[in-house]
This record gives structure tokens, sequence and C-alpha cells, in this order.
């Protein structure tokens, strides 16, 4: 028996058989070609692109209907397929340097990739699916097949060097129980798709793919961020009851009861939940949130061939609202740049994107494009219960300014004669220190505020949430961030507004407990995590969660904090169904 420690992608528990992945490099013959074959090689490249276009246009089809937005990561290879200057490289490497059509694509793919990753940032994300593709394109060429996880025989759990979107994306839903991979960092397109599948998921295990033998017996620990190799009697009986254990809590459930997320002692807490696009809004609207928390408007953009216009974006808002009647919808207006980079935004590429010029800043950089997306919002507004959000405003002058050009344009639609709700509360994220710090002076302006802990942790203990080669330092329960955390559902409460929580924290049920001690009472999260969240909920006191928000606050470090949450965690799994409870008015 080994245990083998990682970091968490997708929470959940299972065992089951390894299925370890190669690599997928195949060998390539070393040939110099001859004059007269060029074009024939020519030919075999060309074939090998058309070929996999197809097959990245299959899957985007079949899988839509099933995972919505999701698809939309097969964009990236679409975009990179279609890059004249990666496919005229090649055509150059075959015709002036005599290279045979699979020597170039591996030879040019692997500069780019290199490039891609000394770089950094954005640019370094895309850096997997390019070399995903190289892979494809060359085994297209040399007639040869790479490993699919679409045709398994049995239920496995995938180890790997490393999973791509297109194989994430392609994968048997009945057949995949989870995944173990060296590489891979938490906010990653693999990350979030496992996350919205529910598969557990953990990442950073060194060399894991030499390490487990294939069909090796595997338990994915998906809570603690441990993998269990070749399990002797004992632990597999251990897991087998934390399994059971976790299934009973209605660990996939697909409909939620917000009414049952009450504290034993009478607390209600709001669920809602984070959308990308209204692509299954009525899915969505049906699982019974309280609303939609956040909705990433920027999604409508990533991904499509062509930019949504006013009507196009206003019809998406519309459907959502209509779908979720009078539960509200918040629509954080569109956050692109850093790991949202979208060239057609803003094509600079910058050296530190995080602290680039993007979310808000780009809005008022881009004020065509904000203005557009305001008057879409305001258009649709009048169909449901909208609320609008600012992403990344530090202080109340800069949401103010984001405002004042709502009002422009709210005047603009009065002189057209267009309606629209003219008291939509407009709200601000509280997702960067500056916020938080200063969230008194922003509550005042504001109608609402949502805390986003994916990046406040990040700009808070300086750790880019997207490289898995910092992942160890990206801690959301350090005491740092829940003391910004309530110093922020504090501003809300001294002013009497609704302060949620809309990062992944507030999807995560060992983290839930802390901020219901710190006081937030409204929580949206991946429509996945609602089930278990109310679970959580139910199981509750406030003046445990209190004590326990209390204790991690007074940790002097993460590790304590940690050690703190996790007794909490151990003692709640002594705890029994909910007993009748009291309802607080
Ligand atoms: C956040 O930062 O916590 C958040 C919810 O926004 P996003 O993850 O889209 O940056
Ligand atoms: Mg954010």
């Amino acid at each position: 028996m080994e245990i083998l420690r990682g970091t968490v992608l997708s929470e959940g528990l299972v065992a089951g058989e390894a299925l370890v992945l190669s690599s997928g490099e195949v060998i390539i013959p070393d040939v110099v070609v001859k004059p007269s074959d060029r074009e024939k090689e020519v030919a075999r490249f060309r074939r090998a692109v058309d070929g996999t276009l197809k097959e990245i246009n299959e899957l985007t089809n079949a899988t839509e209907g099933r995972l919505g937005d999701l698809t939309r990561m097969l964009g990236t290879y679409q975009s990179l397929l279609a890059d004249e200057s990666i496919i005229n490289q090649v055509l150059e490497q075959i015709r002036t340097k005599r290279k045979s059509a699979a020597t170039a694509v591996r030879q040019v793919i692997a500069g780019y990739v290199e490039d891609f990753r000394r770089m950094g940032g954005p640019l370094a994300n895309y850096a997997p699916e390019l070399e995903d593709l190289g892979r494809r394109l060359v085994a297209r060429i040399l007639g040869k097949e790479l490993p699919s996880l679409d045709r398994l025989p049995r239920k496995v759990v995938i180890v790997a060097d490393e999973i791509t979107p297109m194989q994430a994306l392609s994968i048997d839903r009945d057949k995949v129980i989870g995944f173990v991979t060296q590489s891979g960092s938490p906010e990653s397109h693999t990350a979030i798709l496992s996350r919205h599948l529910g598969i557990p998921a953990i990442t950073g295990i060194e060399n894991v793919a030499s390490i487990v033998p294939q069909g090796a017996s595997i338990i994915v620990d998906g809570l603690e961020g441990v993998v269990v190799l070749d399990p002797d009697k004992a632990m597999k009986q251990t897991y087998a009851m934390k399994i059971r254990r976790a299934t009973r809590t209605r660990w996939q459930t697909t409909t939620i009861s917000p009414e049952e997320s009450v504290t034993q002692d009478g607390v209600r807490a709001t669920i809602r939940c984070n959308v990308d696009t209204s692509d299954h809004v009525r899915e969505l609207a049906a699982m019974g949130a309280d609303g939609v928390g956040l909705f990433r408007t920027e999604f409508l953009y990533i991904g499509k061939a062509v930019p949504p216009d006013e009507k196009a974006q206003a019809k998406s808002y519309e459907e959502t609202l209509k779908a979720f009647g009078s539960r509200p919808v918040i629509f954080r207006t569109m956050d692109f740049g850093a790991d949202k980079f979208d060239a057609r935004v803003d094509a600079v590429k910058e050296e530190n994107p995080a602290l680039g010029l993007r979310s808000i800043r780009l809005s008022f950089a881009r004020e065509d494009l904000f203005r557009t997306q305001l008057r879409a919002l305001l258009r649709a507004s009048v169909h449901g219960n909208a609320r609008i959000m600012f992403p990344m405003v530090t202080d109340a002058g800069e949401f103010l300014r984001a405002k004042a050009i709502l009002e422009v344009v709210k005047s603009e639609l009065k002189a057209e004669r267009v309606p629209f709700a003219a008291d939509v509360p407009v709200g601000v994220m509280i997702e960067l220190p500056a916020a938080a710090i200063a969230s008194a002076a922003l509550m005042k302006v504001a109608d609402f505020g949502s805390i986003g802990t994916n990046d406040l942790t990040q700009y808070t203990l300086a750790v880019d949430r997207t490289n898995g080669r910092v992942s160890d330092w990206y801690k959301p329960h350090h005491p740092a961030i829940c003391r910004l955390i309530k110093v922020a559902v504090e501003a809300g409460l001294a002013t009497g507004k609704e302060v949620s929580v809309c990062g992944e924290m507030a999807g995560s049920t060992r983290l839930v407990p802390v901020l219901m001690g710190l006081g937030v009472r409204s929580f949206s999260m991946a429509p996945p995590r609602m089930g278990q969240v109310v679970d959580r909920i139910s199981r509750l006191t406030l003046p445990a969660c209190r004590a326990l928000a209390d204790a991690v606050l007074a940790s002097p470090d993460a590790e304590e904090a940690l050690a703190v949450i996790d007794a909490f965690e151990s003692r709640a799994v002594e705890e029994r169904a909910p007993a009748p409870r009291k309802r607080r008015s």
C-alpha cells in the first residue's frame, strides 16, 4: 500500500481500478522528403488538419447538449488549428526544409509551446491544448490511434501526466470515476470540467503515470487530496464506509430544496448558482436554487466565432431571467483579461495580465463594448429580477464611474423609448484586497456586494490562480482571507445590504461553516455543489460556526487554520441526520 499526496481539483471519493494513459507521443520516422514528395506531405498535413477539425466539431456537437458551455473549451483547439502563422510555418518546413509533415508539425508546435510557457500568463494556459493538438495531428498523419476515453470496457480511475480538455470532454461519463494527474491547476479548464461533471480529481503527484501500475487498485480521496495505491484490507473497509456515507449525503444531487438550507438553530442561508451562459438555464432553474448569484457574462464571447451583439446578448439575458422568474439573477459585467483573454476585446499581451488592464478597467477602455452590454442588460431587465454587478472594482470612486456609464445608457434607452427596469439593483464584486478593506465606503454606494474568493485569494496571497506550480500556496482558508471576508460582511451588515460569496469557497463543504461563522448568509456556487452545501448547512449550528470562524481568525497561519477546520470536519462526520429544527423568522 502506498499513500500519495496531491492537490484537490474536484472533490469526491471513489475507489476503483487505474487506467494509466501513456503520453500518446508517437515515434516519427526520421526521413528527408524528396522534392517530388513535398506536395504529398503537404496534402497529408492538410488532411490531418481537416480530420482533426472534423473530430473537434463532432465532439462539440456530441457534448453540447450535455455540457453546454464547457464545450466551448474546444474553441481553443479550433482557433489554434485556424492560426495561419502555425499552418504557414509547418508548410514552410515541409517545402523548404524537406521535413516530413509529422516532423514539421512536431517541431513547429514544440516551438510555440515553449514560447507560450516562457511568456507565462494566459498564453501559458493554452500550452497543454496546443501540445495535445500537436500529438493528435502527428498521430493522424502517421495513421496511429491515440488513447481514447470514450469507449471504456469498465469503470476506471484515469491516471496520466495531464488530462487535456479534449480528452476530458470526450470521456464516457459512466465509466470514468476519477482523475489523478501530475499536472493541472485548480482553475484550469479541465479542473472546472471535472467539477462540473462531479468527478473527483487530484493533481500534483510527481511521476504518477510511472508510479501507478496499469490496472492497480486505487482510491481517490478528493476531500483530503490523497491517493491510496493498492490499499490494504483495513484501508479498503475505511473507505468503503466513507464512500457510502458520502453517497448518502446526496453526492450528486440534481435538484435541491433551498428551504432545507437552514441550520439546526433555524438560520436560513440563500443558495444560488453560478452560470456561464443561458444554454441550460431552464434545467438549472428547475434545480431549485434561490437564483443566480453570478452570471459570468464574458463566456458569451469566449469561444464564439462572432462576438454577440446587443440583440444576441439581450436574448441570452432574457432567457435566463424568464427561466428564473421572480428569483434574482446577478449579471456580472464582462470580466475579460488574464486567464479570460480575448484578443477581440484587447489584443495587447501584457507582462502581468492579472495586474493589467483587465475586467472593469478594460470595460472603461472599451466603453463601446461596455455600453453595448449595459444596453442589452437593461433591455432584458423587464423580463425578471435582474441585478447588475461590476467586477474587479477597487473603491467607491471606481464603482461610481461604472455606474455613471450605466446612467448614461439608461438615458439613451429612455430617449429611444426602450423599456427597462429603472430600479435595477447595482452591486459590486469584492474580490480585491483593496475592495474588502474599503468595503465600508463601497457598500454605502453599492446596492449589494458579492465576495469573489477566487481572486481575493489570488491577490491577497500573491498566488496566480492558474499556475499549478504555486497551487500549494493557494489557500482560501488563510486567516488573512477570512479576516477580509469578515470586514466585507460587516460592511454589509452596517449598511443593511446583502454581501454574498460567489467564489469557489461558497461551494466547499469544508469552508461553508467558516463562512457562516463569519456572517455570510448567501452563497453562490457551481450547480453540482448546491446539494452538498444545503446538506452541510442543515447540520450546522450558528454558535459552532462562530467558534470555528473565531478560531480560524485567531490562527497564526494557514496550516493552523486548516487544522482547526479539519478538526471541525472530523467531529461533523459523527453527526446524525438533522433533527427537526426551529425556524427563525
Ligand atoms: C472570483 O474571483 O471569486 C469570482 C467569482 O470570479 P471569477 O472566478 O470569474 O474571477
Ligand atoms: Mg474574479
